[in-house]
């Protein structure tokens, strides 16, 4: 194991976070900034690239390289965004973009943010040692990653396991992709507001009453105190979870299955007990024998996007 250091920039809608991470995982140092992708590409670009620089004149060895998560379809091999409708990105050469503007010479390597944190999981975190697994993100959308045989699944135009617009419900709710009824206008914010928004209507007793203005965080804090509403709102959401993690487990045959993302951490403990009876009762005996599942490790972004310069070394 070399004691290189790298960086980890995730590029987000709102903000970039960057780190310089060790091979252990740990954080040397750490940056934050606003992304304003209303500035345009070239500003967004500068400031990407003044946070590396800033970290790397903190290194105190050699380094890997720079690993960058960014949202929507990434072509990998090239470094390059292929559309990423959240930053107004088609087609943008982002490890060229941010290499030209560094101080150091070394490797920038770009990947999808949430495959990116499936490896930064497999390098640090709740999949250290499973050589197939898959990541499930619950956040404003449902993303997903996946390992098998100790690689990751890319697929023939880096588009594999999107399990969020796998189709659950043909009957479903409309989802941003066009299409009705994909796991994530379930497994996501909007879908657990959504849900809330019907038990209300059904008129289950409640303290949530102003169903206009519900986030999640209520909605999860009054399930902790048994909330008959937030209650079957989750027990929608956990039910179809367990669906599909057992689709994920009927096609992948995972060691471990790992629930990410700020709704899927947030929700863990409530969750996981109604979705894991639903996997067992769905899935080939067999293909749960010694199945675990945890919550990621892996709590920051930039930390996840380090992982990408550690491999490629
Ligand atoms: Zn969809």
């Amino acid at each position: 194991m070399s004691d290189a250091l790298a960086i980890g920039v995730d590029v987000g809608a709102t903000k970039i976070a960057s780190a310089l991470v060790a091979r252990d995982g740990s954080v040397l140092a750490a940056r934050q900034t606003e992304t304003r992708v209303r500035d345009g590409g070239d500003a967004l670009f500068a400031r990407i690239a003044a946070q590396v620089n800033a970290l790397a004149s903190q290194a105190n060895a050699p380094l890997a390289g720079v690993g960058v998560g960014a949202p929507g379809w990434v072509n990998p091999a090239q470094g390059v965004v292929l559309n990423a409708v959240n930053m107004n990105w088609e087609n943008v050469a982002l490890a060229q973009a941010i290499q030209t503007r560094l101080a150091v010479a070394t490797s920038v390597y770009v990947q999808n943010d949430v495959k990116a944190a499936a490896l930064g999981e497999w390098l640090f975190g709740a999949a250290r040692g499973a050589r197939d697994f898959f990541l499930l993100t619950i956040g404003s959308g449902l993303g997903s990653a996946a390992m098998a045989n100790g690689a990751l699944l890319d697929g023939a135009q880096f588009l594999a396991s999107e399990l969020g617009h796998l189709a659950i419900d043909p009957h479903g709710r409309l989802c941003n992709c066009g299409h009705s009824g994909c796991a994530e206008t379930v497994l996501s914010g909007r879908g657990l507001i959504a849900e809330t928004r019907a038990a209300l209507a059904r008129g289950i007793a409640s303290q949530l009453r102003d169903a206009a203005a519900l986030t999640t965080h209520e909605i999860i804090a009054a399930a902790l105190q048994d909330d008959a509403a937030a209650c079957a709102a989750l027990q929608v959401m956990g039910e179809w979870l367990g669906i599909v993690i057992a689709s994920g487990v009927a096609w992948l045959n995972p060691a471990r299955v790992i629930l990410g993302g700020g709704l899927g951490i947030a929700a863990y403990d409530v969750l996981m007990p109604i979705a894991q009876p639903e996997v067992m009762r769905r899935v080939l005996p067999g293909s749960d024998r010694d199945l675990m599942y945890a919550r990621v490790q892996v709590t920051s972004s930039a930390v996840g996007a380090a992982a990408l310069a550690f491999l490629a070394e």
